[in-house]
């Protein structure tokens, strides 16, 4: 504790203004990914739901009929699998405030509109 207490003095206060100032570390946390809807082919979402670990991401019928992928934010780790998978059509977001008050607010749905090749 003293310690801790010697090193902080010797530094100077070390703490944030975070949120009345942007956090400069947030540029390096993982973040939940973001998709680029014309990349998203049917066969490519449905890999994207296989490889996610946290079950986060899913080939769902959408309203109007076609399928969609349904992304929900509140389970996801940030483990950028889906961006590995397939980076052509998955990103890092850099969105990092993802607090709701209403659990549906986290489900996105996505529509497919790549064309098979
Ligand atoms: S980052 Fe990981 S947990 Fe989040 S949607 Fe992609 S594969 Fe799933």
């Amino acid at each position: 504790m003293t310690l801790w207490f010697v090193r902080g003095l010797r530094r100077g206060v070390v703490t944030t203004r975070y949120p009345a100032r942007p956090e400069e570390s947030s540029a390096f946390l993982p973040t939940p990914p973001a998709f680029r809807p014309r990349a998203l082919t049917p066969v490519t979402a449905g890999r994207l739901a296989e490889t996610c670990p946290s079950g986060a991401l899913q080939v769902v019928t959408g309203e109007r009929g076609g399928d969609v992928l349904a992304f929900d934010v509140g389970r996801c780790t940030a483990c950028g699998r889906c961006a590995a998978e397939a980076p052509h059509a998955v990103t890092p977001s850099g969105a990092f405030e993802l607090a709701a008050t209403t659990r549906s607010v986290l489900i996105k749905t996505i529509p497919l509109r790549g064309e098979e090749r």
